[in-house]
């Protein structure tokens, strides 16, 4: 019976059955992985608070074959980013994180970049003054390290350099296009300037602990949130929970403060 030990950060808990816990983990050694917690609803459960979204955990798995629910053997909190639930912007922001690279990432398939941007992302994240950039930052840097990396420094049916050619972003085929080959797309595209390539290259290049550092605002922060929020939708088939929070009231944020334990 195969055994894990790995560090993992909690990214979904549903109840399950009448006292159990189904968990994803974004794990260091197995990539994104699905388990089940027995008895972890029982009022005194070893597992304490340890299943909620976004602890940082030490997890034990064992698995009888790789077809079968793993089930979760001992789960150790090494760390918490409760800051996180503090308030509606941070919370929203930080659920996008987590419901963005349950959506991107296969299961199975362990990719360290994709391990530390997460744990940098929900730990800088309590820190930011614009938690919504910092989601979007994210999501571009974690697209790099992904299948799903759009091509932005060429033109993706003629080749021609983005550098030299005026561009639009066709979500449809994944990057960028030259106004030419454009024309003969059945959508316009949406616009992209050099400034806001430029951004994206950084936000890819940049180690996810320098990536915050980045500041966007008027035309290009415009341009690289239109384009993500379409290109991520289209990616994953569903759009993900709107990042505006600015309408939402108070008694919306308890609601969802108390469901974020649940159905993250
Ligand atoms: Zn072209």
């Amino acid at each position: 019976m195969p055994l894990y030990k790995t560090k993992a950060i909690v990214i979904k808990s549903q109840r399950w059955g009448e006292a159990d816990r189904i968990v994803t983990f974004y794990t260091e050694q197995v990539g994104k992985v699905r388990g089940i917690a027995r008895g972890a609803r029982r009022m005194k459960s070893r597992f304490g608070s340890a299943l909620e979204p976004f602890r940082l955990v030490e997890l034990t798995l064992f698995e009888k074959n790789i077809e079968s629910l793993a089930r979760i053997s001992q789960v150790d909190i090494t760390g918490s980013f409760e800051g996180l639930r503090e308030n509606l912007r941070l919370m929203t922001a930080a659920a996008r994180i987590v419901n963005f690279i349950r959506a991107v990432t296969p299961d199975r398939d362990p990719n360290h970049a994709v391990f530390l941007a997460l744990s940098e992302g929900l730990s800088t994240l309590e820190t930011v003054d614009d938690p919504e950039l910092c989601a979007l930052l994210f999501q571009i840097h974690v697209l790099g390290h992904t299948g799903f990396r759009p091509q932005i420094d060429s033109c993706t049916e003629c080749g021609r350099s983005a550098g030299r050619v005026p561009v639009r972003f066709f979500v449809q085929a994944g990057g960028v296009m030259c106004l030419m080959c454009g024309e003969r797309s059945s959508d316009r595209g949406l616009p992209i300037s050099p400034g806001s390539l430029a951004f994206i290259q950084q936000a890819r290049r940049l180690p996810f602990a320098k990536v915050t550092r980045l500041r966007a605002s008027g035309q290009i922060r415009q341009e690289i949130e239109q384009v993500i929020e379409t290109y991520v939708e289209v990616v994953i088939g569903r759009s993900l929970p709107s990042m505006n929070v600015s309408s939402q009231s108070s008694s919306q944020f308890n609601r969802f403060s108390r469901s974020s334990k649940e159905y993250i």
